[in-house]
């Protein structure tokens, strides 16, 4: 018994002495933390920090001295986020909020990284500090607020259904026994639709696009998400339609990494000016193709 208790108490010992080494050795080199540029994302992205880092290091800090905002978007949905496979830019309204973002703390639109994100892994890219935000079609909730932070509403949307013209899914009751689904996964749509049409079929994608093609070939009846993100489906090809009118509310935050006060207040300062120099209007209708209500 004696033995193997030296053993562990001489263990902890030497781990404690590690663990202080450690400590001092970055507080000896604090230019070491902030110089370098390539450790700047650990100061907002601690794997294991609960948030407590970002709200002591900051996130806004972290991009100043990285120079660059690096905005955790969508790959695949048209209106939104969405890259030209030939050209490789990627456009959309969340882009241009991302990138008014970028000027307002950098100064330059230009100085921003693009991080392709889905609805499945954009929670999990903020919490380990790949990206700084999540700018994408993404709904407020309460059960995701346990996990991020959200800025102000920047844009109403409801969830719906996307069919091929004269189709016979009109709406949720036609969702019946044996009707296919489609969505993607980590969405509020897969959520929503299970408790509103319990009797369908629901097949999740990892994205929309792929979704969108699942459809157009037949493997479902109809493809639900919200009206905004459908909507740029139907532009894409004109045989679908959007039926059935809206079920849920969907009002979309950017998210930012939980206990950033600071960060919130930045992102919601700018959401305010654009609000307020009709820039946000100008951006809503030139991808909606209507005015904001
Ligand atoms: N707004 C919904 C959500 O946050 C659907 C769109 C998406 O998957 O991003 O889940």
């Amino acid at each position: 018994m004696k033995k193997p208790l030296r053993w562990s108490v001489a263990f902890v010992l030497l781990a404690m002495c590690l663990v202080f080494t450690a400590c001092g050795g970055s507080k000896s080199e604090p230019t070491a933390a902030t110089g370098g540029g390539s450790t700047d994302t650990t100061a907002s992205g601690n794997k294991d920090d609960g948030g407590d880092t970002a709200a002591k290091g900051g996130t806004l800090e972290a991009i100043k001295a990285r120079g660059k905002l690096i905005a955790g978007v969508k790959y695949d949905t048209k209106l939104f986020g969405l890259k030209d496979p030939t050209s490789g830019q990627v456009e959309g309204f969340d882009i241009d909020i991302a990138k008014a973002l970028a000027k307002k703390i950098l100064g330059d639109e230009t100085k921003i990284e693009l991080k392709e994100v889905t609805s499945k892994t954009r929670i999990p890219l903020l919490q380990n500090g790949d990206i700084d935000l999540i700018v994408a079609t993404m709904t407020i909730t309460e059960e995701r607020k346990q996990q991020v932070d959200f800025s102000d509403v920047y844009f109403k949307a409801g969830q719906s259904l996307l069919v091929k013209k004269g189709s016979a899914i009109q709406g949720l009751e036609d969702l019946k026994k044996g009707v296919k689904v489609l969505t993607v996964k980590g969405s509020t749509s897969a959520k929503n639709i299970r408790e509103k049409a319990p009797d369908a079929t629901v097949l999740e994608f990892e994205n929309y696009q792929d979704a969108f093609t699942a459809l157009k070939a037949g493997q479902g009846e109809a493809l639900t998400t919200d009206n905004a993100i459908l909507l740029g489906m139907q532009k894409q090809d004109p045989n679908y339609v959007l039926v059935g009118g809206t079920f849920t509310d969907e009002p979309y935050g950017i998210a930012i990494k939980k206990g950033d006060a600071e960060f919130v207040k930045t992102v919601n300062d700018l959401l305010k000016e654009m609000k307020d120099s009709g820039e946000y209007d100008k951006l809503y209708e030139q991808w909606m193709g209507v005015k904001p209500e």
